[in-house]
């Protein structure tokens, strides 16, 4: 708050509104890519592709296209206990 000739300046925003709340440092991005390329990755095929796996079935589509339902969940199974 500053007086000026009588009149008076207010700050016209909140500080806490102003300041970054979490600044991206290179780290950040580096485990964000990370984690990204983690959820492109299909634990069956190991291919990465350009889109998430969804997690409705756990891994590409390229492999739920070929797969029972039945046979994929055995099959993801065995990956995740692979990979733990
Ligand atoms: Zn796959």
């Amino acid at each position: 708050m500053t007086w000026r000739n009588g009149l008076r300046f207010g700050h016209l925003y909140r500080r806490s509104l102003a300041l970054p709340v979490r600044p991206m440092t290179p780290a950040r991005w580096r485990s964000h890519q990370r984690m990204m390329l983690a959820r492109r990755t299909c634990p069956l095929c190991r291919t990465t592709g350009e889109y998430c796996i969804p997690t409705s079935l756990g891994c590409c589509l390229d492999c739920a296209d070929g797969l029972a339902l039945a046979e994929l969940e055995q099959l993801l199974t065995l990956a995740r206990a692979a990979a733990a």
